[in-house]
């Protein structure tokens, strides 16, 4: 699903992406000229593969997903802001959706049976 930029207004709208056993969800507001808000959460579940053992392990998803895109450059230097840049005035929601499913990917993340058998654990 690809929403153009120019298409947002002041009311909030919906989308919605599917990608395998995960579900995308959420409104698109324009903030300013060529500044829009992102919130939505990504619900359903995910394998990832333990960071000890490697084995798969199914992870439900519920997460909140709070951020800015920038249609072109961004020039307000304005750190506080989590702003993504978008090419061509088109929001990919395939992509975002993606590039979020990554990240929760790479935290670290172990299954049940090793819980508690990492050495480095503090107490
Ligand atoms: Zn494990």
């Amino acid at each position: 699903m690809k929403i153009a930029f120019k298409k947002l207004g002041s009311q909030p709208l919906h989308f919605e992406v599917n990608s395998d056993s995960t579900l995308f969800s959420g409104d698109l507001i324009m903030k300013k000229s060529n500044l829009a808000q992102l919130n939505g959460t990504i619900t359903g579940s995910i394998s990832i593969p333990c960071d000890l053992c490697a084995e798969e392990v199914e992870r439900a998803l519920n997460e909140e997903v709070t951020f800015y895109l920038s249609d072109g450059i961004f020039e307000d230097n304005n750190d506080e802001l989590d702003i993504v840049e978008i090419d061509k005035s088109m929001i990919d929601l395939e992509e975002i959706l993606y590039s979020e499913i990554e990240l929760i990917k790479s935290d670290y993340f172990c299954c049940k049976n090793c819980e508690g058998t990492s050495l480095d654990r503090e107490f």
